[in-house]
């Protein structure tokens, strides 16, 4: 394999993901060989970052100009518009979950950038899929208009790689649940509330049904994955659309009572929004034995340890 010093620049560093991510990478490769960039100017200590550039990822001039200034290798594209949110703004989020995309695999098509991660998500299974189990290849019939999107983007993705050998690699993320960064308007950001308000008033109001099973996954088993694909040798990855990842799944029902044997007085109640018509269009549970065959996928949270280390966390977060 031909060796050469990673320099990484990534796209939406300060958001739920980006912010985590980057920590770790900057952990494993060095702060210097590390670029951040997001919409926000700049403030002291605002990522662990080396070096990090003000960028919108539309603006594909200024792209090229800080891939070429950091002499980047390797992009982790994570600036997007999340699930609710793209479903009030449908034609600004095509634009802005596609184009970059494309144009980071288009620089990587001329040599300029040696391999590219890019998320996508379960959202681009949809309508008519059966709910348990889920294959990584099923027909996708997404509904939304933030699953069309990833779907495009992961035919996109194929499309270079076979075409051009871009070696672009991608998860399809379950629903991410962490504490160090607020959850950015997606369907499964109620996973991440919960806890927020058990520690703070101890009630939570659900915006989805008690009975909605959706997959989920740990904040630290979804770097984790990142990484392990990242690493994996190209040889042994048979997928090059988007893998599928499962982590753990389960109900508001069910958080809530694993909350309760930590907060024993802690209250729930249930008044489902536009988002339950989106969970209902998304698988319960997620088949990812291709990911664990082909690059050792692994989860170190169920249920119950990611609730006793979010509830450990929070305490000392909400107390500050
Ligand atoms: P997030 O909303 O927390 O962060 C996205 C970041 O992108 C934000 O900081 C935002 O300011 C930035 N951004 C938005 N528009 C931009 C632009 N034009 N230029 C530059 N930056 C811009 O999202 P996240 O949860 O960290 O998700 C990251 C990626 O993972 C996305 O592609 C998302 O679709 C995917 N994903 C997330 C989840 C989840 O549960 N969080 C699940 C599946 C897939």
């Amino acid at each position: 394999m031909e060796s050469y010093t990673e320099k990484i620049l990534i796209t939406g560093a300060l958001g739920q993901i980006g912010t985590e991510l980057t920590n770790k990478l900057v952990e494993i490769h060095g702060a210097d060989n590390v670029v951040a960039s997001g919409l926000d100017r700049y403030q002291k200590g605002m990522t662990s970052a080396g070096h990090y550039e003000r960028m919108d990822v539309t603006n594909t001039q200024l792209v090229r100009q800080v891939i070429s200034d950091y002499e980047i290798t390797t992009v982790y594209h994570l600036a997007s518009l999340l699930s609710g949110t793209s479903e009030k703004q449908p034609l600004f989020a095509w634009k802005l979950n596609l184009e970059p995309l494309i144009h980071f695999c288009e620089m990587a098509k001329e040599g300029l950038l040696k391999k590219i991660f890019w998320p996508s998500s379960i959202a681009v299974f949809g309508k008519g899929i059966p709910k348990n189990d889920v294959a990584q290849e099923v027909v996708l019939n997404p509904t939304t208009v933030y699953g069309i999107s990833k779907m495009a983007g992961e035919k996109w993705c194929e499309y270079y790689f076979d075409k051009y050998g871009v070696d672009v690699r991608s998860i399809r993320y379950p629903g991410l649940i962490s504490w160090k960064t607020p959850a950015g308007g997606g369907t499964t950001d109620y996973a991440v509330e919960i806890f927020y308000e058990a520690v703070e008033s101890g009630k939570y109001t659900s915006f989805i049904s008690e009975d909605t099973a959706m997959p989920m996954l740990y904040m630290d088993d979804a770097i984790k994955a990142t990484l392990q694909l990242m690493d994996a040798p190209q040889e042994n990855l048979t997928i090059r659309s988007s893998y599928n990842l499962g982590g753990m799944s389960f109900t508001p029902k069910e958080l809530a009572s694993e909350i309760k044997n930590i907060i024993p007085e802690f209250e729930i109640d249930y008044k489902p929004d536009f988002r339950q018509a989106i969970a209902d269009s998304w698988p319960s549970s997620i088949d990812d034995s291709i990911a664990k065959k082909d690059w050792g996928l692994s989860y170190d949270f169920g249920i119950s340890e990611m609730s006793a280390d979010m509830i450990k966390n929070l305490k000392v977060k909400l107390s500050k």
